[in-house]
């Protein structure tokens, strides 16, 4: 039988998509790379996912998983004809524990809706990407995916507890568990953020955390970027460390109001979003030293959200800036890059720099307090040439940001985008010893291949170097 025909034995002709247009719609995320699938699948439950890693085996086809594809790396984007396995339809919520706070969570539960729905406990799943109406806990798991509010909480890797899987062989293990400290080698960890490459999420079990009892959001205009950055810096260096510090620059700003109207001051050259929450003294205290220091580092102004109302505005603008930007240009290219918040000032000069040197209109808003560049630059990939700037561009920023003592990623993953660029951060015998447990894990190299290790990162074997074949899992 053919793989499909084996497919749909399992699923049903329904659950099985194969027609071009399909192959098409699944071949992208929200990034800038495309790839064509060979088949989608959407299983409904564990059994079916460990029936499809075994007929994908049987068929020598691999495998990608996928959530949501709002990626931005090309995490879930097929590289070779691989079966695509939607995560979707596996979004129920079980088990929630509001005295241990914790839940059990499908892999296609979209994050806002989970938040939404231990809201009546008066807790939320703390990882909040800017992309949460719409991303699944799959992919933030897939990604260990961060958002403005990781700052002071951590990613996602921080709020989960226990991760079922379903291995190669359609093996199904739970790896983790509900015991703050669990013993044994961390598997867990290494499961939250392997991007689908080592096997297929099936359920999680998540930490929830308390909604704060009380929450203040300023903003702070400054007349140039360093200032706003220096203020970064200095709002941590002073001992508070807010929920979160997001910085906007001017276009990025002017892109926001033309579409929002939020009233944002698209006069400043910077802005810096400051929340803090808890207590309501601490959190008082807290605000009059961002003010503080704010206004030491040179704000123009800096203004507290009157109400609740002011506040969701404000945030909905922070949250909207990337789908603002369709307004201005055809494609963009958003980037995902960090350095020491200490090196922040300068690392922003640079990035500049760079946008300039290659001719490219250049938008930021980012996590400043993790010191997690987003450089958005805008093109038309119709026009010849185009796109190679903006690589080019791009793959200067991260090699200027590692030297400054950075990470290739912050929160985005490394996908197909970046896994060329592994070799800036780790030499042989680093890709080599996780190319060993990628090995162990997915002998067969079923999953998402092409992914995060760059060719030929297996090149010891006991001290000896081997090639490794072209097209191989690495
Ligand atoms: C407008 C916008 C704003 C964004 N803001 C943020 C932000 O603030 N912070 C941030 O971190 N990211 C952000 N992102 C990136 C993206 O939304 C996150 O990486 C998100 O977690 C991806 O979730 P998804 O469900 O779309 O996963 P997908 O894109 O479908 O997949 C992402 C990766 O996870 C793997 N995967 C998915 N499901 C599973 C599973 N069940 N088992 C194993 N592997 C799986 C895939 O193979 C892929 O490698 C943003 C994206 C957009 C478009």
């Amino acid at each position: 039988m053919s793989l499909v025909s084996d497919l749909i034995a399992v699923l049903g002709r329904d659950r099985v998509l194969d027609d071009r247009l399909d192959s098409w719609t699944y071949g992208k995320d929200a990034g800038v790379f495309r790839g064509e699938a060979d088949v989608v699948v959407l299983p409904e439950s564990t059994e079916e996912v460990a029936e499809i890693v075994r007929v994908a085996e049987r068929h020598s086809t691999s495998i990608v998983p996928r959530g949501a594809g709002t990626g931005l790396a090309g995490g879930a984007v097929p590289v070779d004809r691989n079966v695509i396995v939607s995560m979707i339809r596996m979004n129920e919520i079980t088990d929630v524990d509001p005295e241990n706070r914790t839940a059990w969570v499908g892999p296609g539960v979209v994050n806002l809706d989970l938040s939404r729905h231990t809201e009546v406990h008066g807790l939320h799943f703390a990882p909040d990407p800017s992309s949460q109406s719409a991303c699944t806990i799959g992919g933030n798991v897939g990604n260990n995916s961060g958002g403005p509010h990781c700052l002071a909480e951590g990613t996602t890797v921080n709020h989960v507890l226990a991760v079922e899987v379903v291995l190669a062989g359609g093996e199904v293990v739970t790896v983790g568990g509900g015991a703050p400290d669990p013993i044994g080698l961390d598997l867990r960890g290494i499961l939250v953020g392997s991007e689908g490459t080592l096997g297929i999420v099936t359920k999680v079990l998540v930490k929830l955390t308390p909604n704060a009892p009380d929450v203040r959001t300023l903003l702070c205009a400054f007349d140039s970027v360093e200032d706003a950055a220096r203020a970064v810096s200095g709002i941590i260096a002073a001992g508070v460390v807010p929920a979160a510090l997001e910085l906007m620059d001017q276009r990025m700003t002017e892109a926001v109001e033309n579409w929002l109207k939020a009233g944002l001051p698209t006069d400043a050259a910077a802005i810096l979003l400051a929340e803090v929450s808890g207590g309501t003294a601490a959190v008082k205290a807290e605000a009059a030293v961002i003010r503080e220091v704010a206004t030491s580092s040179g704000a123009s102004s800096v203004s507290l959200a009157a109400d609740e109302a002011e506040r969701q505005i404000l945030w909905k603008a922070r949250k909207s800036a990337f789908g603002a930007v369709a307004q201005t240009a055809p494609d963009y290219y958003l980037h995902d890059t960090t350095v020491p918040r200490t090196r922040l000032v300068e690392a922003m000069t640079e990035a500049y720099a760079i946008g300039d040197k290659y001719d490219l209109v250049m938008m930021n808003v980012f996590h400043a307090g993790d010191g997690n560049l987003h450089p958005l630059m805008t093109f038309d990939a119709s026009q010849p040439g185009s796109f190679e700037r903006v690589r080019a561009a791009a793959d200067e920023i991260v090699e200027m940001c590692v030297s400054k003592g950075g990470v290739l990623s912050g929160e985005h993953g490394i996908g197909k985008e970046k896994r060329d660029l592994m070799g800036l951060m780790f030499d042989a015998p680093a890709l080599d010893a996780q190319a060993r447990i990628k090995e162990a894990f997915d002998p067969g190299g079923l999953f998402n291949p092409h992914k995060i290790l760059p060719q030929g990162s297996r090149c010891f074997d006991f001290g000896r170097t081997v090639p490794v074949p072209d097209g191989a899992w690495i």
